[in-house]
């Protein structure tokens, strides 16, 4: 594990990790990380636990989220921090989004039976718990009965985008994500942009219309990224004056990345956290700062272009 700085990308068994939220947080303490955030998928159900560790270890805690998206059919990644647990509309996503990820399962597992696979959804339910039902969980249960060797042979055989078992699931549009978290108070990072070659749908384009709606940084280092890829998201990032990040996107056992690899910077971490907006504030319409004061956030334009779905 590497030393100092901020693991800004993590997965603990609120998602689809294979830690407790509280071994996920002692562990980066144990190894030497300043700070951590968890970042399940589409909820913020570990954050209390979490932050209790992190108390208990003496290391900072940032409370986040990584939301689906969806642009073409595929998925965008957005890591959201400092948001509101509480900010209702955030919330009503996260829950419909864990509502569609069961019928997208459902819908996996029937497609993997019509190929002949002997597996029902209570295979795939035993591996998710009460967590929202990720693919992961999907292929530790085809390894549990014995149909592939091992998780990434699901992956690459049956679950991966555009793969033979691949339901993709139904989400806001990018820009719509960074309006959820920017309006829950939070920071909102494009999350491993270069993670698949695949991955078309993520392009210079689309960092500019999420720029636009105030995106505030880009995870550009990832374990899934090259050093090319990193370099080019860098510049891009820069160019555009978002916060560039990195993490380390741990999952415990369900994937081979080392917690705190590709860790955050402490200066990079505030210099997030200066552009997160605060609830009360992002309640205010835009423009409506007193006396022509600073704007909310300080690289943000008060009025941000209306959002819609259509681009
Ligand atoms: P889901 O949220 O259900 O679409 O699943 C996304 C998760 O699946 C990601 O967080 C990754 O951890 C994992 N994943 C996606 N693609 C692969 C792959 N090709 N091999 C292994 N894990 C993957
Ligand atoms: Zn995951
Ligand atoms: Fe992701
Ligand atoms: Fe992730």
């Amino acid at each position: 594990m590497s030393s100092g700085g901020f693991d800004l990308h993590t997965h603990s068994l609120r998602s689809d990790g294979t830690l407790p939220p509280a071994a996920v947080v002692e562990a980066a303490a144990h190894g030497g990380l300043e700070g951590i955030a968890l970042t399940d998928h589409d909820t913020t159900a570990g954050w209390d636990e979490a932050r209790g560790a992190a108390d208990v270890h003496g290391i900072a805690f940032i409370g986040g989220l990584e939301l689906s998206t969806e642009l073409d059919s595929r998925s965008v990644h957005l890591l959201g921090y400092w948001v509101d647990p509480e900010d209702a509309a955030l919330s009503e996503e996260c829950a419909r989004l864990r509502g569609e990820r069961e019928r997208r399962a459902r819908a996996i597992v029937d497609l993997l039976v019509a190929s002949g696979a002997e597996l029902d959804y209570a295979a795939v339910l035993a591996q998710a718990g009460d967590a929202p039902v990720g693919r992961p969980h999907i292929a530790a249960a085809m390894v549990a009965v014995g149909l592939v060797p091992d998780i990434v042979t699901a992956f690459d055989l049956w679950l991966a985008d555009g793969g033979p078992a691949w339901v993709p699931k139904h989400a806001l549009h990018p820009a719509d994500g960074v309006g959820l978290i920017r309006d829950a108070g939070g920071a909102a990072v494009l999350a491993h942009p270069a993670i698949s070659t695949r991955d078309a749908a993520v392009d210079e384009g689309l960092l500019d219309v999420l720029t636009a709606v105030g995106l505030d940084g880009v995870e550009c280092d990832h374990p899934g990224h090259d050093e090319p890829a990193a370099a080019r998201w860098r510049a891009l990032a820069v160019a555009r004056g978002l916060v560039p990040t990195g993490g380390s996107d741990f999952h415990g056992a369900a994937k081979a990345v080392i917690l705190g690899e590709r860790a955050t910077p402490a200066r990079a971490v505030a210099a997030l956290q200066e552009r997160a907006t605060p609830p009360a504030r992002a309640a205010r319409p835009p423009g409506s700062n007193p006396a022509g004061g600073t704007p909310a956030g300080p690289h943000h334009p008060t009025a941000r272009p209306e959002r819609t779905r259509s681009w």
